[in-house]
């Protein structure tokens, strides 16, 4: 199992800063991978790259226009149809995909370090959890590819004509796929798209966040190495409103495999259904962590920091809504509000460390924005909500209490580090307050009775529902939200439902063959 979150206190004193002397971070070029080749831009719209510690611009990256997105789309089709691709054992897909592993395990300080310098995200977070989920995700994956498997079926028909009816079934690749991701966990979610894809036979054109595309464009290099034909695995980094959307509206692609907002996900649904094509969507969250008076109140409130604050709060799961019995409610604001002014912030290079910058000044504002309605509606700051007083896109780890269902920042995603604490007074209300939002993604429980737990998790309407922890994912378990967090699931079997569809063949025997 992988936890996303380290900042539990023991955590946070044995954690040691592994290869500082490194080998030195080299930023990829702005290029885009097609057919096998990497290709200049064709336009000198260019993005500027700006490491979110600093507020400097690294490098810039390019723009693909509709036409070079068409030459993707182009180079990925004719792969799919190759005899190269199609007839590949599904054996030897997973061994390109556990050739890339060995390469990223390879280069993974290198990774790590691009990942930190372009994200802000502290190094030994880039280094002992992304690159670690990264490399599960392709084995457990590259394992998925000879293990497809379709039915067979006796039928009964409703007639008798002496003839005997069976079926069987084959799950089909989906075509050409679009994989388009955010800045959270960029190298990961690009992982989470090129590995079910290419497991199952798929291939695939990759756009990053314009915020964060260093790593996947550096895993370009890796793909080229690792061997998959050309064409399998192609990259293009742009905007979302030109690239991302020439990419949905391409007619060839025939699944687009989003992670992002929901304002985005509804658009690309939008735009998707005119042509009919597949999509899933891994969308945002407002999950909430439910503490009830039984709980074991040291873990609890780590539990609850541990929900909101890691990668500074920019986890589509992250606890952001906190309930809490009103019993124990003024322990666990103080307890949570003292781990919040504790963490260190600082550059992810820095060593002591613990939470990085937010991504960019656009998500500055937002928090900032979201944290002022929330007090000028009545809730009340216990730590943080303000940012650090020096360059970088810092926000302080900020509790707020007082908070009441119907306050903007209790309704709208922050995607920051920010917890609104609400107290509960009788427990039959839980259910009704957690699903009381748009969203659907995540949730925690936290309690010694087992009974509570688990009516309470039947009660939630959420994807993933955790019982005494939070943010634990596992690629073996399908992850994805109901309501408006999204559609589809990623992870697990559910992946193969994601990247396939059933091809069923129906046939009548002759009842009389054999005499
Ligand atoms: P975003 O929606 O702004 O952008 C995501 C991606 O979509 C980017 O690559 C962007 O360029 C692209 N895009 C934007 N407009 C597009 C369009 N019209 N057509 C095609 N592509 C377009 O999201 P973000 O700000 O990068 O990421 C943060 C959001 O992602 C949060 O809401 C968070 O909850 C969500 N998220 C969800 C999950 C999950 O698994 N459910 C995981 C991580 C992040």
């Amino acid at each position: 199992m992988v936890s996303l979150v380290a900042v539990q206190p023991e955590a946070r004193m044995s954690r040691t800063f592994e290869r500082r002397g490194g080998p030195p971070v080299r930023p990829p070029g702005g290029k885009f991978l097609i057919g096998g080749a990497w290709r200049e831009p064709m336009s000198n719209d260019r993005i500027p790259v700006i490491d979110p510690s600093t507020e400097e611009q690294i490098v810039t990256i390019g723009a693909a226009t509709a036409e070079e997105v068409d030459l993707a789309v182009n180079a990925a089709r004719i792969t799919f149809e190759s005899a190269a691709w199609r007839k590949m054992r599904p054996l030897d897909r997973g061994r390109l995909l556990e050739k890339l592993a060995l390469l990223i395990e390879r280069d993974a300080d290198e990774l790590a370090r691009l990942e930190t310098l372009d994200s802000g995200k502290p190094y030994y977070v880039t280094r002992n959890i992304d690159l670690k989920f990264t490399v599960d995700a392709l084995r457990y994956y590259g394992g998925w590819s000879s293990k497809i498997a379709g039915e067979y079926l006796t039928l009964s028909p409703f007639f008798d004509d002496g003839g005997i009816y069976r079926a069987y079934t084959e799950r089909r690749p989906v075509g050409v796929v679009a994989g388009i991701t955010p800045w959270n966990f960029p190298l990961g979610q690009a992982i989470q798209k090129i590995a079910p894809a290419l497991a199952f036979g798929c291939t695939i054109i990759l756009k990053p966040s314009e915020e964060a595309s260093l790593t996947t464009l550096r895993l370009g290099d890796l793909i080229l190495e690792a061997g998959f034909p050309d064409g399998a695995v192609n990259i293009v980094t742009g905007y979302g409103a030109t690239t991302g959307q020439a990419l949905v509206e391409h007619p060839l692609v025939r699944k687009i495999a989003f992670t992002g907002s929901t304002a985005t996900g509804k658009r690309i649904l939008a735009s998707a259904a005119p042509q009919m094509k597949r999509v899933s969507l891994e969308l945002g969250g407002k999950s909430p962590t439910i503490i009830l008076a039984d709980a074991d109140l040291d873990k609890a409130i780590a539990g609850a920091a541990n929900a909101i604050f890691p990668n500074s709060g920019q986890i589509c799961t992250a606890g952001s809504r906190l309930f809490v019995d009103d019993s124990i409610f003024a322990d666990v604001v103080q307890g949570v509000a003292d781990v919040a002014r504790n963490l260190r912030l600082g550059g992810g290079f820095e060593e002591q460390t613990q939470l990085g910058p937010l991504i960019s000044s656009r998500q500055m504002e937002r928090v900032s924005a979201l944290v002022a309605s929330g007090i000028a509606e009545g809730a009340e700051p216990v730590a943080g909500a303000s940012r650090l007083d020096r360059a970088g896109f810092f926000y302080q780890p900020t509790v707020l209490k007082n908070g009441r269902p119907d306050m903007r920042v209790a309704r709208e995603e922050v995607f920051g580090p920010v917890v609104l604490a609400m107290p509960i007074k009788d427990i039959r209300e839980i259910g009704a307050f957690a699903n009381d939002t748009e969203y659907g993604l995540g949730a925690s429980i936290w309690t010694r009775d087992i009974d509570k737990a688990h009516l309470l998790a039947e009660q939630i309407e959420a994807g993933t529902v955790w019982i005494n922890t939070h943010n634990v994912l596992d690629t073996a378990v399908p992850f994805g939200g109901v309501k408006s967090s999204g559609l589809g699931r990623e992870f697990g079997s559910e992946a193969v439902n994601s990247y396939t569809e059933p091809h069923a063949v129906c046939m009548r025997l002759d009842g009389q063959a054999l005499g």
